[in-house]
């Protein structure tokens, strides 16, 4: 927009000059304009090449208002007929900093215009090529109350456009929390079954054609009502809480551990046959057998029995779901503490 609006300047002044209104040989003008334009090029190209991102304002606001200030006070000083379309400039280059700046940019950029501006209409009187001065003083103050009110303007536009950003960052942040909460469980911080569902119908649209295949493991914590009866509900959460450290530490990055309601959880094995599923439901049996658990009676353990199944193609995930559940029962009735996969399963 910048540049564009420099390009309007610049056709303006070219203008004036084929009108005979610029008291300057062709050669210096030219040579001034070329100057004009690479400093007006230069934004455009540190922009394109990302020099801009080293500054702390990579729109580089104020630079290039004080840039545009200056280009529009050497149009005035050429043609000096037409200094009220270029004090409206003036006031244009204001306002573009509605933006990016905060107070103080309007305060440096409409002190650079003053300056400016009073520099040039000095050096015109001087030289007699201004207006009367009567007429001077009054263009002058109206122009320095419009340069005041556009800057006041500006700063509000600024704050509401900086209220408006960070209540957008604000959205976004309770937002991100929405959606991470909706998909785990409060207490263990594991996926919640709404998710697990998802993840499952997403892993059978994958291995639904049999080139992919993932598989299940089912976990139930073994008598976790009697760690309950005797410890209370408070030791119980947190011997859930361990299970799931525990869950979480024995799979892959690229595996999802999920905890289906009470102590019921299901590991989801990406590209993993029931062979490779063993081998980690047989390492997670393992580690809670063996876990420390502080808050309940030394030498307490608690285990876990597991059904390992691997998703068979074009099944629904209901049947996966079922097989396992039957599976964990048959590690139940054999004794606990133990995992059954779904080979060990007659009729299934
Ligand atoms: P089994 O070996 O046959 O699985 O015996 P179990 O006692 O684990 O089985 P049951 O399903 O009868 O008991 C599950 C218990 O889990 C019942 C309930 O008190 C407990 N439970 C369920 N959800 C929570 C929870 O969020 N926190 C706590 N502390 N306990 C829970
Ligand atoms: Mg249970
Ligand atoms: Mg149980």
């Amino acid at each position: 927009m910048a540049t564009g609006s420099g390009l309007v300047l610049t056709a303006v002044v070219l203008l004036s000059m084929a009108l005979d209104l610029v008291q300057m040989p062709m050669a210096y003008f030219f040579l001034l304009y070329t100057m004009i334009w690479l400093g007006n090029l230069c934004f455009p190209l540190m922009i394109s090449y990302d020099i801009n991102l080293l500054f702390k304002d990579p729109s580089l606001t104020i630079p290039q208002l004080i840039w545009h200030t200056f280009t529009n006070t050497i149009s005035i000083y050429l043609v000096p007929e037409l200094q009220n379309v270029f004090l409206m400039y003036y006031l244009l280059v204001v306002l573009f900093g509605a933006f990016r700046m905060q107070k103080r940019g309007f305060f440096i950029v409409g002190g650079f215009i003053l300056l400016c501006y009073t520099t040039v209409m000095l050096v015109h009187q001087l030289s007699g090529a201004g207006a009367e001065i009567k007429e001077q003083s009054l263009i002058s103050l109206f122009f320095i109350f419009m340069l005041v009110g556009v800057s006041i303007i500006g700063t509000e536009i600024s704050s509401l456009r900086w209220a408006l950003k960070k209540r957008n960052a604000e959205m976004n942040e309770v937002m991100k929390q929405a959606k991470e909460q909706a998909i785990t469980d409060d207490l263990t911080g594991l996926y919640n079954r709404r998710h697990l569902m998802a993840i499952l119908r997403h892993q059978q649209a994958l291995a639904y054609r049999g080139e992919y295949v993932f598989s299940l493991c089912f976990v139930d914590l073994d008598h976790f009502k009697q760690v309950n009866d005797r410890y209370g509900h408070k030791a119980g959460d947190e011997v859930l809480q361990t299970f799931a450290d525990i869950a979480r530490n024995c799979v892959r990055e690229v595996d999802f551990v999920a905890r289906l309601g009470g102590e019921e959880f299901v590991l989801v094995l990406v590209q993993t046959p029931l062979e490779g599923a063993c081998l980690v439901a047989e390492r997670l049996r393992l580690s809670m057998e063996q876990a420390r658990l502080d808050i309940l009676a030394p030498g307490h353990r608690v285990t876990a029995s597991i059904g390992v199944t691997q998703y068979r193609p074009k099944e629904s995930i209901e049947e996966t779901m079922h097989r396992a559940d039957i599976a964990v029962y048959s590690a139940k009735n054999r004794g606990r503490n133990q995992l059954v996969s779904d080979h060990e399963l007659e009729h299934y």
